[in-house]
């Protein structure tokens, strides 16, 4: 998955972003992010097939987590760069921290966990995971 947070972060980046909230499902966990909710990636990786999370990218600093930090239970797996996470008392995994190719840092979002979303209005886009 790590391989293709540029090209997710570029196709999400189209609309205008727009401030939301995000929690995990007992409270914990808190942030509010700027994103374009056009978009989200489904991706076919070991971790997102179990979890069946929908992401979106944005760079890091359009997201602060409000709350939560240290509910967080970390997971890395394969190449490490991701830091996956979920909260240690619901078991939400609301976002994750990564890297782009580049370097530069990212989070995706699960947008499942974000307020008022529609995701019957989102265009969803299949990412190979699977194959990196
Ligand atoms: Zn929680």
């Amino acid at each position: 998955m790590s391989r293709s947070d540029g090209s997710a972060l570029h196709s999400v980046a189209m609309a205008e972003p727009t401030k939301h909230h995000g929690s995990c499902h007992c409270g914990k966990v808190q942030y509010d992010v700027e994103i374009a909710l056009d978009a989200a990636v489904a991706c076919n990786c070991s971790m997102c097939m179990r979890k069946g999370t929908l992401l979106a990218f944005v760079p890091e600093d359009r997201f602060e987590l409000r709350s939560g930090e240290d509910a967080l239970t970390h997971y890395r797996f394969h190449k490490h760069v991701i830091d996956h996470n979920f909260c240690s008392t619901c078991g939400v995994t609301s976002f994750a921290r990564g890297l782009r190719p580049d370097g530069a840092k990212v989070v995706a979002i699960n947008v499942r966990c974000l307020d008022g979303v529609d995701l019957g209005a989102l265009t969803i886009k299949q990412y190979d995971g699977k194959s990196l």
